[in-house]
């Protein structure tokens, strides 16, 4: 239980460093490049040698990190783990200072995905993103990771007095209900820029030289462990930053095998992944193209591999809720700290069929690690993920899975210790096929 604990702690601190999809691809470098993984840059051209460990980032917020197997790419093909750098949360709209009553300022946002807004309420608020800076190319400004390690923001409940009603659900309205409260109108600021004066002194930039940004709030206070006995995980952004750590931890684990073996990270994937840098774009696809390229192989070559090889799509799913057990199919109830769920569905909103289950649930066998499915009440529509956009870019064998959590897209998730080693197991097995 030791190592499961410090491995759960070492997720919360990965979280806790990854505020945004930026954030999250910048953690994952780090490791990498730490590991002795090489980047290359989609403008160049890629000098791959059998062995290799290397990665390569599109927008600053996907990655797609790789090792590259030392068989035959046509004859071994690839082993893809999938998953997704976005959490649901709020954008922060242009010129967004809106002086309410004459002395508050708050920021003007957007909901960003499918957040449960009410968690947000009542909640110390950070922000972090990307500046984009003006520099010598126009067509190539500058940017800048920013995380205003404070928590600068809040959104106030209204009063139960106001709202007698409140406690039988109550509907926000995204424009005027949740937008954070960020100062007392104060002389000393300069009116219409308090944020970006912030982030300026905080960059160490002129104001002025800042043209634009994609900033984003996050629940400021950091995970924990929680239960009687360190059983849960209780923090933002599990979905779908656990699945990102326990890949990125199995690749680090493995060395080279016959086949490459391949951790993608997409952003986007909250709003549809129809994005340069989702999951419904040509990044995979193209990646592992060049891949094969660097080898001298054709496009021949390149769907011979297809042919050979498996994803692994990597996302959250849900376990059965303690108190709303009835939500749930009647017979397949995952539980927290059981294991890896496959999740299945008719609709195919899920790729799972019963080949790339039977390969998934023998993995996991193999790793000495319980697996349990997912499948929606029949009554109710339940979500989706990579894996089904990317089987339209990408026509490979593929399983949905992921750790089951309570809460998904509440502002803080709740999953098991147990798990997040039991999937990261699974992972690794699959890397060392
Ligand atoms: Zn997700």
């Amino acid at each position: 239980m030791i190592e499961e604990l410090e491995f759960a702690q070492e997720l919360i601190d990965f979280i806790y460093e990854s505020p945004t999809a930026f954030h999250a691809v910048d953690t994952v470098k780090k490791r990498l490049h730490h590991c002795g993984f090489i980047e290359v840059r989609e403008d160049e051209t890629w000098n791959l040698k059998k062995g290799g460990k290397y990665f390569v980032t599109k927008n600053d917020s996907a990655i797609a990190a790789f090792i590259l197997g030392i068989g035959n790419l046509e004859e071994s093909g690839f082993k893809i783990i999938g998953a997704h750098t976005d959490s649901p949360t709020f954008r922060i709209k242009p010129a967004p200072e809106m002086i309410s009553e004459g002395n508050y300022i708050r920021l003007n946002t957007e909901v960003y995905g499918g957040p449960i807004l009410n968690t947000w309420l009542d909640r110390p608020l950070g922000v972090a993103g990307r500046i984009t800076v003006r520099s010598e190319n126009i067509l190539y400004p500058e940017t800048k990771l920013v995380n205003i390690k404070r928590p600068i923001l809040i959104i106030p409940n209204l009063a139960i007095h106001m709202n007698r009603e409140i406690n039988k659900g109550i509907e926000l309205n995204p424009q005027r209900d949740t937008l954070p409260l960020l100062a007392h109108v104060n002389e000393r600021l300069e009116a219409g820029n308090y944020l970006l004066n912030e982030i300026a002194k905080e960059l160490k930039v002129d104001v002025s030289s800042i043209i634009d940004f994609d900033l984003y709030l996050y629940e400021y206070e950091k995970g924990s462990i929680i239960g009687l006995t360190n059983e849960f995980i209780s923090s933002g952004r599990l979905d779908d930053l656990a699945m990102v750590h326990a890949g990125l931890e199995a690749l680090l684990r493995v060395t080279a095998t016959q086949s490459t073996n391949v951790l993608i990270a997409f952003d986007n994937e909250e709003i549809g992944s129809r994005t340069k840098q989702g999951g419904d774009s040509p990044f995979l696809s193209t990646v592992l193209e060049r891949i094969l390229i660097s080898q001298g192989k054709g496009r021949e070559e390149f769907f011979r591999s297809l042919a050979k090889s498996f994803m692994i799509s990597a996302d959250l799913a849900h376990a059965v809720h303690p108190n709303m057990g009835e939500k749930h199919d009647p017979v397949n109830r995952p539980i927290l700290n059981k294991g890896p769920v496959i999740k299945i569905s008719a609709k195919q909103s899920y790729t799972t069929d019963s080949n790339s289950d039977a390969v998934y649930e023998e993995i996991c066998k193999k790793a000495g690690v319980p697996v349990q499915k997912f499948v929606n009440r029949s009554d109710l529509a339940g979500g989706s993920t990579i894996g089904p956009i990317s089987s339209t870019h990408l026509a490979i064998r593929s399983v949905d899975m992921g750790t089951p959590i309570l809460a998904m897209h509440s502002v803080r998730e709740l999953g098991g210790v147990l798990d997040h080693t039991y999937v990261t197991a699974s992972f690794e097995e699959f890397y060392k096929l």
